[in-house]
């Protein structure tokens, strides 16, 4: 038994930060993917964080992430018999990137440095080029700015 109490003071545990696995959330606005913003230092996180990645603050708010962003890159993965599943980083308004599930279609191909909105049908979320007609530009611009957003 002593032994055995010695070896557990020598075992270090990982430090949870997220509160939970799951990205969505209802907030007055509607369905929303869940960000934390730190209190201390502003850090805006994705997920409900219990600490701040940034300066290990406690002192953290849940917050509604913007659901339109840039798409910053991209991949179509060939999935068996699913078929194709697009998947990219998308940087919201803001300083948060996330890996999300993205839906395209022949009018709105994916494209890096084109805007995206968020897409919810149920647990389901994705993102999709955010203009669905044949106008859809590369927008040098936005990405130019999504990328001084960056940390
Ligand atoms: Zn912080």
């Amino acid at each position: 038994m002593t032994a055995a109490t010695a070896t557990e003071v020598l075992v270090s545990s990982p430090v949870a930060d997220l509160e939970s696995d799951g990205l969505l959330g209802e907030f007055p606005e509607g369905p929303r993917l869940v960000g934390t913003t730190c209190d201390a230092c502003g850090n805006t996180m994705i997920g409900t964080r219990i600490v701040c990645s940034d300066c290990v603050g406690t002192d953290v708010t849940r917050v509604a992430l913007p659901t339109a962003g840039v798409l910053y890159t991209f991949t179509r993965l060939h999935v068996g018999a699913e078929g194709v599943r697009p998947l990219g980083y998308v940087d919201f308004d803001g300083d948060v990137r996330t890996l999300a599930d993205l839906r395209e279609t022949e009018d709105a191909p994916l494209m890096p440095g084109i805007r995206v909105a968020l897409g919810v049908d149920g647990d389901a979320w994705w993102f999709a080029p955010e203009a669905t007609d044949a106008s859809i530009a590369p927008a040098a611009t936005e990405a130019t700015e999504a990328s001084e957003e960056e940390k």
